[in-house]
């Protein structure tokens, strides 16, 4: 193997630039901080500049943290961890306040009040928004021109985390490639303390309305080096992805329902009323399901806005009109059409209240973390708050703490596992949209034990062919990670339906903690079926 470039990040390393990452950064004041953005274009790569609805907390005079906490705790189907759902619904309101700060221009009503927008599964209003459907847009604009000031923050794009390495059993740095290279020679990043960032792994299922960064690296980098997993069965599907063939899919966000938008068939009936008691504001994974089932028995379903929204779409939801209008649909006057797509992670890697991970020296924040906050089901808007709420946690812990002495060298890290630097091509094109494939169909919205069972078998077989480019490999090792933790739950619960095992089950009622050695040991030993963990 050839010896690595080394490069000093400083005092911190974040892997990933979304909100998760930037933010936290920002926070680590005024610690030497360096920003590892994967994709050449930093600002654009992750979820969090695609947010449409906005944050969640509770500044209503009509709100309160209890009712926050209570709404979560109902949406996550008996999985959530209550204290740290407490810890966000309680600080939520101060990360508002840290964005307003930043000069996040929040809509704001004529006595310049913030508006609070309502959505689903949410008792009160107490959505913040930005320009109506560009939260995200403009929550990263702010921050980004914040860090583009920071001289101590160095963002450096286009390097691609592979591998995190240790020292003496502590986390120190990562292993980065330029994966658009022909060639990935490793460059080893050295930093006193790491935070992984890097979002979420919708890209892993063929209709997501994540961005194609959204490939689950940071979840087999850290399964791969041991940390503690949970709950990754549980992948929330958003029930109204714009189905316009394209990839990713765009998205209609939830506030469209929340304004009064409905859900019809090709008949033109609102099925919903007969499915929920809160019909479109039913959970997510509820109108999802119902909406996969309209499709599987061939009917198009549609989002109706034109009564709701109707000629105030340009101003209310410029992103959806966009999206719309370029698919030749005119959401003031006709109704758009939705299917479900794959749009949230809630399982993860493990963290304790300040996102330590199970892994000396690695924390973990935003989309890739599994704090317990979600358990089965997200609630809308409360994931752009728990990035925020734990940057800021793991911030201060991190400043509390006197500081490393860093080592700037090679010594006692070993070589860059092989297997990580296998350029991607085209047949590793062909194995990625296969694996999302089967994804989508065996490990998606609903799930058998006989489909969790084909699509082990299928990631076996494409594991046994050599060289497997990187994507290809990652994402073998991500799409097991869920699958097994699937067939290993024998119920349903939020966003993991087995079609089989259609009913909740009280043996159940707990989180799933694991490494990703115990699933494979657990499987062999549940199921029969022999695995190693790759
Ligand atoms: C269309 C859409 C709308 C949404 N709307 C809302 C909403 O209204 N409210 C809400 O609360 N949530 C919403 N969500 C969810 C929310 O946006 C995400 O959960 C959140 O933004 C995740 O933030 P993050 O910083 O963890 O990850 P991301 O914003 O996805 O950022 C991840 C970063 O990690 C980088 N990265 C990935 N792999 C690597 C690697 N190997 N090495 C280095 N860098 C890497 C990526 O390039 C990117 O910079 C929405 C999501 C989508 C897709």
């Amino acid at each position: 193997m050839t010896k690595p470039n080394i490069i000093d990040a400083g005092d911190v390393l974040v892997l990933g630039a979304g909100l998760a990452g930037i933010f936290t950064a920002l926070k680590l004041a005024p610690k030497r901080v360096t920003v590892l953005a994967g994709a050449s274009c930093a600002k654009e790569n992750g979820s969090s500049g695609w947010a449409q609805g906005g944050l969640a907390a509770a500044l209503g005079p009509d709100d309160s943290p209890a009712l926050h906490l209570s709404d979560t705790l109902a949406a996550g189907a008996g999985l959530v961890d209550e204290g740290v759902a407490r810890i966000i619904a309680e600080e939520a309101p101060d990360r508002v306040r840290d964005l307003v700060a930043f000069g996040v221009p929040f809509d704001r009503d004529d006595d310049g009040n913030i508006v609070l927008g309502r959505e689903a599964a949410h008792s009160k209003n107490r959505i913040v928004h930005v320009s109506g459907d560009r939260a995200g847009a403009v929550i990263m604009d702010t921050l980004w021109h914040a860090v583009r000031a920071e001289e101590r923050i160095n963002v450096l794009s286009g390097l691609r985390a592979v591998s995190l390495v240790k020292r003496n059993g502590r986390v120190c740095g990562v292993y980065a490639v330029d994966d658009t290279a022909d060639d990935l020679t490793p460059v080893l990043i050295l930093a006193g303390d790491v935070v992984l960032a890097t979002g979420g792994i919708g890209t892993l299922f063929d209709v997501t309305t994540n961005p194609a960064a959204s490939k689950g690296d940071g979840l087999a980098m850290a399964a791969r080096a041991g940390a503690k997993l949970a709950d990754t069965a549980f992948v929330q599907f958003h029930p109204t992805a714009i189905n316009v063939g394209r990839d990713p899919a765009p998205l209609a966000t939830e506030a469209l329902r929340g304004e009064g938008a409905v859900l019809i068939n090709g008949d033109g009936e609102r099925f919903m009323r007969d499915a929920h008691k809160d019909a479109e504001l039913a959970p997510r994974d509820i109108v999802a399901r119902e909406i996969k089932k309209q499709i599987s028995i061939g009917n198009k379903v549609f989002l109706d806005c034109t009564s709701a929204v109707g000629a105030a779409f340009p101003d209310r939801f410029p992103t959806v009109f966009k999206s719309c209008m370029s698919a030749g649909i005119d959401p003031r006057v006709e109704p758009i059409p939705v299917a479900p797509a794959a749009h949230y992670h809630m399982g993860g890697v493990v963290t304790d209240h300040d996102g330590q991970t199970s892994l000396d020296g690695l924390w973990a924040c935003g989309e890739v973390a599994c704090t317990g906050a979600h358990g089965a089901n997200r609630l809308a808007s409360n994931s752009l708050v728990e990035a925020m709420v734990f940057g800021a946690r793991i911030s201060a812990r991190i400043l509390s703490k006197p500081a490393r002495k860093q080592i700037v060298s090679g010594v006692g890290i070993g070589p860059c596992d092989e297997r990580l630097l296998m350029p991607n091509t085209e047949e590793g094109e062909r194995l990625v949209t296969k694996i999302r494939h089967i994804m989508t169909r065996r490990v998606g919205l609903v799930r058998t034990e006989e489909s969790l069972i084909s699509a082990l078998e299928e990631f076996d077989r494409l594991r046994a062919e050599d060289d497997l480019p990187l994507d290809v490999f990652n994402m073998i090792t991500v799409a097991e990670i869920v699958a097994i933790d699937a067939l290993l739950r024998r119920e349903s619960r939020g966003g993991h339906f087995r079609a089989d095992l259609p009913s909740t089950d009280e043996d159940y009622a707990h989180r799933a903690e694991f490494t990703y050695g115990d699933l494979t040991e657990r499987i062999a030993a549940q199921v029969g079926l022999e695995r190693k963990a790759g």
